[in-house]
C-alpha cells in the first residue's frame, strides 16, 4: 500500500508548551506535532504531513518550509519534539473530504527521495509481479500494535543505504531493481551486487530477494563498510505471491550464501504473548547503535513470524517500521 504521506486526520488533544506563546503541542494520531495557536481547536480536522513530505513551491501556505528546502523534517520546538505538520483544512480547494482521505495530489505533494548515487541507468519499470519496498511508520498505523499483539514476530535493525530488488523471472534474465527502478545490467553498485552474490544461478526461478546495498558512498556508511554489501529484508515468490516467513527467509538466505539484516529479536510464545505493545516501548527499542560502531541506527522494522494480511495497512503484510528519534532529530535523514 502506498502509505498516506498527506491526509486528513483529527487533533485528537492540544496542551501548552512552557514558555510558548505562540505555539501549542498537538496530538495527531500517533504524532506529536507543533501547532500555531488559535489555528485548531480539539476535535477539529487538520491537514496532516508526514516527515519527508516535500510540499510545492508557491504556495502561500508552504512559504514557511522554503528555508527548508520545503521538507517536513522532525524538529524540536522550545524542548517539544515535533513530528509532521498539521495545517487547518483551509488550505484545501473546495470541501473537506473525510477523515483518512489521501490530499497528497490535490496539494502536490511528494515524497522526499534521497538521491541513488550512480546508480547506472534505468531499464524499465519496477517489475509488477514483485511488491515495493515500503514501511509504514508506526506512528502512522497505530492499529498495527492491535494486530500483532499475541503473534510471535521478529525485530530487524533498519539500515540506512538503499534498497535494491533482484528478481529471478521464471523464464528470463535476472532483473536488477533500485527502489522504484529495473536498472541495465553491467555497471553501477547495484548490478555489482548481483555479481558478487552470482544471483543471476543462485537465486531460484520465480523468487525476488529485497535488500539494503550499504557501503561507502551509500548514503553515511553508518555500517562503517569498507566494501559495499547487500543485507536482504524480504524473500518473495512471485509463484505464490507470499512473502516467506521468518524461518524460511533465514533458512533461503543461509542456503544461498546471502546476509540479512541483523535480527535483534525474534519473540515467540509466552514473551510473545506478554510483550509490552506500546508506542513508547517501541520508540524505546528504536534506540541505540549499530553495533561495532559510534553511529545511531536509524531504527528498527517489526513483523509477524509468519506474513500476514494487514486491515489497517489495506490489506497488505503487516510490516512496520520505528525510526529511532535520536536519529532523526540530529539531522542525520
Ligand atoms: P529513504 O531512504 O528514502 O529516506 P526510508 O528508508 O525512510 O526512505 P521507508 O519507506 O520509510 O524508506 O522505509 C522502508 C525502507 O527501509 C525499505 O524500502 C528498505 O529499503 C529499508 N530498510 C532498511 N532496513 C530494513 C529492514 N531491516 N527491514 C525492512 N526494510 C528495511
Ligand atoms: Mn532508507
Ligand atoms: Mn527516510
Amino acid at each position: 500500500m502506498e502509505r498516506k504521506l498527506v491526509s486528513i486526520q483529527r487533533i485528537d488533544h492540544l496542551e501548552p508548551i512552557a514558555g510558548a506563546d505562540n505555539i501549542l503541542k498537538a496530538r495527531v494520531m500517533g504524532w506529536d506535532v507543533v501547532v500555531r495557536k488559535g489555528e485548531f481547536t480539539p476535535g477539529d480536522a487538520c491537514v496532516f504531513f508526514e516527515i519527508d513530505s516535500l510540499l510545492p513551491e508557491g504556495k502561500e501556505w508552504a512559504e514557511f518550509l522554503r528555508p527548508r528546502s520545503f521538507r517536513v523534517k522532525t524538529a524540536r520546538l522550545r524542548g517539544v519534539l515535533s513530528q509532521g505538520l498539521a495545517l487547518p483544512t483551509s488550505i484545501l480547494p473546495g470541501e473537506v473530504p473525510v477523515q483518512g482521505t489521501d490530499v497528497r495530489d490535490v496539494l502536490g505533494v511528494v515524497k522526499f527521495e534521497p538521491p541513488l548515487p550512480d546508480a547506472g541507468g534505468v531499464a524499465g519499470p519496477f517489475p509488477g509481479q514483485v511488491p515495493r519496498t515500503d514501511e509504514i511508520r508506526l506512528q502512522s498505523a497505530l492499529g498495527v500494535l492491535d494486530e500483532i499483539r499475541g503473534h510471535d514476530f521478529f525485530v530487524t535493525t533498519k539500515l540506512d543505504g538503499t534498497s535494491t530488488t533482484f528478481f529471478r523471472p521464471l523464464e528470463g534474465d535476472l532483473v536488477a531493481c533500485s527502489r522504484n527502478w529495473a536498472l541495465k545490467p553491467g555497471a553501477g553498485p547495484v548490478w555489482a551486487m548481483a555479481a558478487k552474490y552470482a544471483l543471476e544461478t543462485v537465486l531460484p526461478p520465480g523468487f525476488a530477494v529485497q535488500g539494503e546495498l550499504c557501503g561507502p558512498g551509500i548514503q553515511k556508511n553508518r555500517l562503517g563498510l569498507t566494501a559495499p554489501d547487500l543485507f536482504i529484508f524480504s524473500v518473495h515468490d512471485t509463484r505464490t505471491g507470499r512473502f516467506l516467513g521468518h524461518a524460511d527467509f533465514i533458512a533461503f538466505c543461509a542456503e544461498h550464501g546471502l546476509r540479512t539484516v541483523p535480527v535483534e529479536h525474534v519473540v515467540t510464545g509466552e514473551a510473545a504473548r506478554t510483550f509490552d505493545h506500546g508506542l513508547e516501548h517501541y520508540l524505546q527499542l528504536a534506540q541505540g547503535l549499530y553495533p561495532g560502531t559510534k553511529n545511531r541506527k536509524e531504527g528498527i522494522v517489526v513483523r509477524p513470524l509468519v506474513e500476514r494480511p494487514s486491515p489497517t495497512l489495506g490489506g497488505s503484510r503487516l510490516s512496520f517500521k520505528i525510526i529511532n528519534n535520536d536519529f532523526l532529530l540530529k539531522d542525520e535523514d
